[in-house]
């Protein structure tokens, strides 16, 4: 981990292994992903945490008529 041994500096910097958590699951559920950490070492907390959001594809009106 990026914050790993660093002292309380107030900032999130696990930007690396956010986006590389982002990237793996995108890759295993074939589906864009967004990662956004929540938690960090760095920042008093005991843990780092990330969120992860999938992207839905929406059908547009314009693609149902075609159906
Ligand atoms: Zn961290």
């Amino acid at each position: 981990m990026t914050c790993w041994s660093l002292p309380n500096i107030g900032q999130f910097v696990c930007h690396f292994e956010s986006s590389l958590i982002a990237v793996a699951l995108e890759k295993i559920r074939q589906q864009h992903a967004k990662s956004t950490q929540t938690k960090e070492v760095s920042h008093c907390d005991p843990y780092c945490q990330f969120e992860v959001f999938f992207f839905i594809k929406v059908k547009r009106v314009r693609d149902y008529e075609k159906d």
